[in-house]
């Protein structure tokens, strides 16, 4: 009979466990050596792939083609490692030892294994889950669920501990990794986790660090030798490091002495002392201390409120992290689970239940603060927990896990000029859960309408602040034109399923069918979305907007519109931020940045606004401009129309194109959608090309200086031409109800 089993799959070591048919109870599966726990090391030697104790015997021993630690970078595309030339990333070895994993289980029990639930750090974002579940695929294993870390230790503890109405601060120090969970034991063996914190970049291995550098010095001083700027001296010291904590971490032990030899110096030997150590890591600890607390306050709790903390992770073993603990929270910490194998045990449990179905989105906003509604938790200072029972069994227990990053996108703030995080999910809200959300998406009768949605995981404001977990754009979008009810509403629905893996549908309008999604790769500099969409400038794209207002000001009745400039090429020979008559290009009025390749606009002066952008150049300067030009997206206002000059050459362009004159004679007609260059060069020879061919040229000599204008004018508005570039494909991504709404759309669909 097939099996399910839970895996921890650990940075350090993995287990493996399933439910004992017999006890019904969750137990740990030995490894081929009769291990409890797997090094997640791998050696590769002559061919042949070894897992385990042996490999790590290998790795510690300094020899080759030994991989380690390879979950940090788990869902990243580049290679973790190369061996023989071949590259691997962290999910190719993460699968090669889920697979040994897998056979070894299955030898032990003499079972197939059909089906695994896989732990992951409460941390892990989106793609790291996907690349997760991938290795488990790659290795045989249907994923039956992902769940994070805390929660499976959670479970095994609660299985024999629960106590109705405690609040459980799961503290879980790894090597390289901290996460502090916040899990709540509901009425019938209902296990939640409230809120959950991490630092993924706190563990182990900074104590390690710590170690070394009070053994470097000494020893440096012992010898005289410059160890630090040494790399073979200095190794031999970080090789002891991990082994000197792990002494010094050991009951009554006070003090280490450590003995090293170092090449043609011979032998030295240094003590450490226990209060030494503790010292110089004590800001470590109030790393953790200070996550803690912020978990506190966003469950709206207090330390008393906490009824128990658990240790889990191999670096809890410390004594300093049970006394840190016992002095914060004044109660003994419990060590009842063994934190090597609880994680296993966890979610061996997990493997035995049905997974949870999708839950509606309850949001509350506290002091302009996003935060669940956890009244549905029973969290509340007032309410005694219950005495400690043993479940009966395990049907009794279940486990609703949450989200330990917001989910948002980044979209363009009401007044257009500043790019923000959207949050459509907050954090720690109970999972898997959707929501859908409006968005205004302004389109065009030519092009193809694609709309890029950038996903984000975190709470800040700020999009930089973020993961940008996703690229995806949404494709087949009808074009809508209603005159003044510009653009169309394209309906966004956001889920997190039970792994935690982010999952995005589009719907136009009132439409019932999912419109088309693809991926895309998250371009590698995304700087531009931390900078004033007003100084933007892309190779991708150029846009001149639109923004239409009353006269005062005021009330802002559409947004932007964008004439499209795309495949922008502009070519300056002269660089206008350095002439002579710079200056004149100072704030507010329009100035000139231009390297070789790219120029953008930036300041405007208000008073020439409904001129658009002007500014002027010596007419001794050579000067060229090439883009594609697009103007039917002007057709929501009629009477708008785009004006474009260069000293002799000049346009007025509607929704249907329009004539190109040069010295007042018109020698091109174009549609809206054409590609134009026109250059002065020379001290005066002005030349035109329309769709890559020559259709005028004229030479005329001026002493004055030359205008060069893109304007944007309205007959019945106040128009606003903004001097600058800007993210074609997200610009529209407005928010319908506008920034910072706080209302989820509700009618969510499924799939
Ligand atoms: P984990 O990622 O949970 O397997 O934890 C691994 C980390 O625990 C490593 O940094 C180990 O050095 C640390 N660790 C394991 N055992 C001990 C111990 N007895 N004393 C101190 N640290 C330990």
């Amino acid at each position: 009979m097939a099996i399910s089993v839970g895996i921890d799959l650990g940075t350090t070591f993995s287990a493996v466990a399933y439910i004992d048919p017999k006890t019904k109870l969750p137990q740990i599966i030995p490894n081929g050596e009769g291990s409890k726990l797997t090094p997640s090391v791998i050696q590769f030697l002559d061919g042949e792939v070894i897992f385990g104790g042996e490999a790590e015997d290998a790795y510690n021993a300094g020899e080759e083609d030994c991989v380690a630690t390879f979950k940090r970078e788990m869902g990243e595309t580049k290679p973790y490692c190369y061996i023989g030339g071949k590259p691997y990333t962290s999910e190719d070895l993460s699968a090669m030892l889920l697979r040994h994993l897998k056979e070894e289980a299955e030898a032990t029990l003499g079972d197939t294994i059909k089906e695994a639930v896989i732990t992951v750090p409460a941390y892990f974002y989106s793609k790291e889950r996907e690349a997760t579940i991938r290795a488990a695929e790659k290795a045989g294993l249907k994923v039956k669920k992902i769940i994070d870390e805390p929660n499976a230790a959670a479970m095994a503890y609660g299985l024999n501990h629960w106590r109705e109405n405690a609040n459980i601060l799961v503290y879980d120090l790894g090597g390289g990794t901290f996460d502090v969970t916040l899990v709540h034991m509901g009425k019938n063996g209902e296990l939640s986790t409230i809120t959950t914190r991490g630092n993924h970049k706190l563990g182990g291995r900074d104590w390690d660090a710590r170690i070394e550098d009070i053994l470097v010095a000494r020893f440096e001083n012992e010898t005289d030798l410059s160890i630090r700027n040494d790399s073979e001296l200095w190794s031999i010291v970080s090789g002891m490091s991990e082994g000197v904590k792990k002494q010094l971490s050991a009951q009554n032990m006070q003090s280490v002495k450590v003995s090293a030899t170092f090449p043609d110096y011979g032998k030295a030997t240094v003590t450490i002392t226990k209060a030494e150590f503790e010292e110089n890591t004590a800001d470590l600890l109030d790393r953790t201390g200070a996550l803690c607390l912020a978990v506190l306050e966003e469950a709206g709790l207090t330390k008393k409120d906490v009824t128990d903390v658990l240790l889990v992770g191999g670096s809890t073993r410390m004594p300093q992290v049970p006394e840190y603990l016992q002095r914060m929270f004044n109660k003994k910490p419990l060590s009842h689970v063994n934190p090597d194998e609880a994680v296993a045990l966890g979610a061996a449990i997990q493997s035995s239940k049905a997974n949870e179905d999708y839950t509606s989105l309850v949001l509350k906003v506290v002091d302009g603060k996003k935060t669940t509604d956890r009244a549905n938790f029973g969290l509340s200072s007032h309410v005694s927990v219950k005495a400690e029972r043993k479940l009966n069994s395990l049907s009794m227990l279940t486990l609703r896990e949450t989200t330990a990053h917001a989910m948002g996108i980044i979209a363009i703030n009401d007044e257009g000029n500043r790019y923000y995080n959207e949050i459509i999910i907050p954090a720690n809200h109970p999972r898997p859960v959707r929501a859908a959300k409006k968005f205004r998406f302004y389109t065009s009768p030519h092009s193809n309408n694609e709309l890029a949605i950038y996903v984000l995981q975190g709470d800040s404001e700020d999009p930089l602040d973020c993961q940008i977990t996703y690229k995806y754009v949404v494709t087949g979008i009808q074009h809508v034109n209603r005159g003044e009810k510009i653009g169309t509403v394209i309906r966004i629905q956001y889920s997190y399923d039970v792994n935690g893996v982010i999952h995005i549908q589009a719907r136009q309008e009132d439409g019932t069918v999912d419109l088309p999604i693809r991926r895309e790769e998250v371009p590698e500099d995304i700087s531009r979305f931390g900078r004033p969409v007003t100084s933007e400038n892309t190779d991708q794209g150029f846009n001149v907007g639109l923004q239409l207002g009353t006269r005062s000001g005021q009330s802002v009745v559409h947004k932007y519109k964008p004439v499209t400039f795309s495949n922008v090429k502009w070519d300056k020979y002269d660089n206008i931020a350095t002439h002579p008559s710079g200056a004149q290009f100072n704030e507010p009025t329009v100035h000139v940045i231009a390297n070789e390749e790219n120029i953008e606009f930036h300041g405007y002066n208000i008073s020439e606004m409904n001129e658009g952008v002007r500014y002027s150049i010596d007419p001794s300067d050579d000067f060229e401009i090439e883009c594609d030009i697009n103007t039917s997206t002007i057709s929501p206002h009629p009477g708008g129309y785009l004006e474009i000059s260069l000293g002799l050459i000049s346009a007025h362009l509607t929704e249907n194109g329009g004539d190109i004159l040069l010295d007042g004679a018109s020698v091109a007609t174009v549609a809206p959608r054409f590609h134009l260059r026109m250059s002065l060069t020379d001290g005066g020879q002005y030349e035109v090309e329309i769709d890559g061919r020559a259709v005028g040229s004229k030479f005329k000599a001026s002493k004055s200086r030359v205008d060069v204008r893109f304007g944007f004018v309205h007959e019945s508005h106040y128009c606003q031409l903004l001097s600058h570039a800007y993210i074609s494909d997200i610009s529209m991504m407005q928010a319908v109800g506008g920034e910072g709404d706080d209302n989820p759309d509700t009618d969510t669909w499924n799939d």
